[in-house]
């Protein structure tokens, strides 16, 4: 399999190449050049494993098939993810179904990617003969830190280094990184807000002059964000599954369609639920979830993408953003491979701030994604209802799916809902909801959800509050390429 870039300015490259590049030099993804058919039928008997390593089979086919199940087996174990199935489905009404992606060791969906994708990555080095050390930097709102610290912590040739704002993440996230293990793994607050740490790491990325020096050092900054092809990759194979467990457990029948409800924020995930479509998943509909920060909604309602609006902070955190960056991998697929159209419209955002899009590509995105956007007293009340009715808890940004599934007529195709995140996570919001309680201590409110709920708290936040600090290194902006050169050089 090929990758070619969604704006026509790269030479075709094999996957260990794209999984190394991150994206294009000079901008655009890399993107496999077709899709190959994969039997989802089959999936109904298979484990996690089985059907990982089917679907990625011809999508990493540089990779062998010793060093794709070294990867596959490395990333989901008992060590990595609280159950064997790695995900799940439960019920919550009839047709509608949640499929569990959080039982990974930081509690987030970005885990199934995560977990695997450092293994890709060192495999992918080894394969073209890359000897240098990798730096991957990461600016993080909060999930993306710990989940990336723990897919690369102690990975060989590799090691990470995370900004986070000081004061701008929550008291469980800011524990969770700090405490991390691992002899590679730096973390590092910043006395500013996220936009300055994303500014700070888009800097050092540019510095010349610090590249040079980890040059010397045969060193090289590279990044772990969702545009990397192998963390979009691994996503796919849960479309799969939730397929694979719809038939074992009788919920359909053999090739009938089901709908997918997505909680988006970059589009990655639902992304790769388009891609599960085109490589043989009977996928009927994309909805794509979103919460007060609508520009998704807008862009799928009326076809003009335009990032001039005001921005939110909500309950759902990850969700908070203006720029899917994967956007642009849907409309080269969906404009039929035109790489002239993505590069005019990307051209124009960067100018404008907007693009507009219409005629045949905009009906077959009407056809193929559904777009519904959730406010944020729905949020609690639909934590509330779901639990009432079914006695299910899920965290705020599943409930912003799970509305965004109860606007749809029933016209019974079942809809999976994509559960990105355990309530244990953002247990403050999810009590509130259930019981109407507010408990300031974040941990007294975890303690008290799992009272309330009666289920068992998530590993990745119990016992945080004992675990060892190791990171305490608070920094101001400026100062962030010296803390570089002075965990590294
Ligand atoms: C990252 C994240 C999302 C958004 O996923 P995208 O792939 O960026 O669309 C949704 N929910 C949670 C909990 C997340 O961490």
């Amino acid at each position: 399999m090929k990758y070619i870039s969604t704006r026509d300015n790269h030479e075709p490259v094999s996957s260990a190449e794209a999984i190394n590049f991150g994206m294009v030099p000079n901008g655009g993804l890399f993107v496999p050049e077709s899709f190959p058919k994969v039997d989802a039928l089959a999936a109904a008997n298979e484990t996690y494993h089985q059907t990982a390593f089917r679907v990625l089979r011809p999508l990493l086919d540089d990779y062998s098939d010793r060093e794709l199940t070294e990867c596959i087996d490395s990333a989901y174990n008992e060590h990595t993810f609280d159950i064997p199935s790695v995900v799940k489905l439960a019920d919550i009404s009839g047709n509608r179904h949640i499929l569990e992606l959080w039982h990974g060791p930081t509690a987030a969906f970005k885990d199934v990617a995560l977990q695997i994708m450092p293994h890709f990555l060192r495999i992918a080095k080894k394969k073209l003969g890359k000897t240098n050390h990798t730096v991957i930097l990461v600016a993080t709102s909060g999930d993306t830190g710990k989940a990336a610290l723990e897919g690369f912590k102690d990975c060989e040739g590799i090691s990470i280094v995370v900004f986070f704002p000081d004061g701008g993440v929550s008291p469980i996230q800011k524990l969770q990184m700090v405490t991390t293990g691992g002899d590679n793994t730096c973390v590092i607050g910043v006395r500013g807000n996220f936009d300055d740490c994303q500014t700070g790491v888009k800097n050092l990325f540019g510095d010349s002059d610090l590249r040079e020096q980890l040059k010397k050092r045969n060193m090289e900054f590279s990044s772990a964000n969702s545009i990397n092809w192998g963390r979009l990759s691994p996503q796919i194979v849960y479309y799969f599954r939730a397929y694979g467990e719809l038939l074992s457990n009788s919920r359909i029948e053999p090739g009938s369609p089901v709908d997918f409800c997505v909680p988006t924020g970059n589009f990655g995930n639902i992304l790769a639920g388009y891609y599960a479509k085109q490589m043989g998943v009977p996928i009927r509909r994309l909805i794509c979830a979103s919460n007060r920060n609508n520009i998704l909604t807008d862009f799928f309602t009326t076809g003009k993408y335009d990032r001039n609006r005001e921005f939110y902070r909500t309950m759902s955190p990850s969700m908070d953003i203006l720029i899917s960056s994967n956007l642009e991998r849907f409309l080269f697929e969906i404009s039929g491979k035109d790489a002239v159209t993505v590069k005019t419209m990307y051209e124009s955002l960067n100018k404008s701030g907007s693009f507009t899009i219409g005629g045949k590509i905009k009906e077959l995105m009407d056809e193929l994604i559904l777009p519904c956007w959730i406010d944020e007293p729905q949020v609690l009340e639909t934590i509330g209802s779901v639990y009432r009715k079914s006695g299910y808890t899920i965290d705020t940004h599943t409930a912003v799916a799970v509305a965004a599934a109860e606007r749809m007529r029933d016209d019974g195709v079942p809809i999976v809902i994509d559960s990105t995140a355990s309530p244990y996570k953002f247990s403050r919001d999810v009590l509130k909801g259930i019981s109407g309680e507010e408990i300031e201590n974040e941990f007294q409110s975890i303690d008290r959800l799992s009272e309330v709920t009666n289920t068992a708290i998530h590993s990745a936040v119990s016992g945080l509050d004992k675990k060892e600090i190791r990171h305490r290194k608070v920094i101001d902006i400026e100062q962030m390429k010296q803390s570089v050169m002075d965990s590294l050089l």
